[in-house]
């Protein structure tokens, strides 16, 4: 029988660290957050980004622009924002509308105050081994591990997905932390096989019930970044559950695993960014 890492549990400890450190200042750590159009689930994260800012003693903005706003005006937006002095950290929810240009978008953002760890300066920081930020699902990844007294140095980590968000910044966090690192996507040969090498498997692929048991080594930690719905339209990650757990030392569940952990990274990037600003 695995152990859950329960990642709730995790990031409500870390949150109340927060809350303590930020009950000493006289002043604020500010987060902006802009939203652009009516993506159902954009507003959801949203709206938890504000709660979570509430519940820790972070001021924030939230910015609720149109559909139909121009690539012009949310970048103008931006610059005020990045002049502003009790905004510490902006954050811009993506997926923006077709007609934007996200990456551009995201370049406009000040590298200071790029909190979500997007911006080209910011993931060259992380590969070079220097980060400003540490980008928040892998952070998220990070902590889960250490804060359950698992040791990444020497291990073999095997990271299925290499995506900008979190595949290829958890590889180079893992490796940072001395792992032994493989990445893989969807073009690996024997994908099995070398998951079956991991001490530490983290998924994320986007996929239902990807991860199954015969891609386990006993024992290995198995860590599902996925967010997916199955059949029944309930939220599950990439792993199948049922049939890994009984094989791995250490899991996380889905829900209640990395995803209370993203958050709750993007919060200590926003206090990181006020302590910077001094
Ligand atoms: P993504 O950009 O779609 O990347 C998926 C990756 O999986 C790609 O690198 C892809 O390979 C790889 N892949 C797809 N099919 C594969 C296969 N058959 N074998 C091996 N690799 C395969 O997704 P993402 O943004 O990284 O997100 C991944 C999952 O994590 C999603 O479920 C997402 O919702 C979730 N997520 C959760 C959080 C959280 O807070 N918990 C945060 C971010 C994302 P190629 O590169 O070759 O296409």
């Amino acid at each position: 029988m695995a152990k859950i890492i329960d990642g709730k549990a995790i990031s409500a400890e870390i949150r109340s660290e927060i809350k303590e450190q930020l009950k000493k200042l006289d002043k604020k750590p500010g987060l902006a957050v802009i939203i652009v159009g009516n993506d159902p689930a954009s507003k959801v994260y949203v709206r938890n980004k504000r709660l979570a800012c509430e519940e820790t003693g972070i001021y924030s903005e939230i910015y609720e622009l149109p559909e139909e706003t121009t690539q012009k005006e949310l970048t103008e937006l931006i610059t005020v924002l990045n002049g502003c002095e009790n905004i510490h950290g902006i954050l811009v929810q993506l997926p923006l509308p077709k007609h934007i240009d996200a990456e551009s978008v995201i370049m406009t953002i000040s590298p200071n105050k790029d909190v979500d760890a997007f911006h080209h300066e910011n993931v060259g920081r992380i590969m070079t081994g220097a980060p400003r930020f540490l980008p928040c699902t892998p952070a998220g990844v990070m902590e889960l591990l250490a804060r359950s007294g698992i040791t990444v140095e020497g291990k073999e980590c095997v990271i299925i997905g290499r995506s900008n968000i979190v595949g290829k910044p958890q590889a180079m966090l893992m490796l940072a932390a001395n792992g032994t690192v493989t990445v893989c996507h969807s073009k690996t040969h024997n994908l099995a096989e070398v998951c079956r090498r991991a001490d530490i498997l983290v998924s994320a692929v986007g996929k239902a019930k990807f991860v199954t048991a015969d891609m386990i080594k006993e024992g290995a930690v198995v860590i599902d970044v996925g967010m997916n719905r199955d059949e029944n339209g309930k939220l599950c990650g990439d792993v199948d559950f049922k049939s890994v757990e009984p094989k791995a030392s250490y899991i996380t569940p889905v829900p209640g695993g990395v995803g209370p952990m993203t958050i709750t990274m993007l919060l200590k990037n926003t206090v990181a960014a006020f302590e910077q600003s001094k």
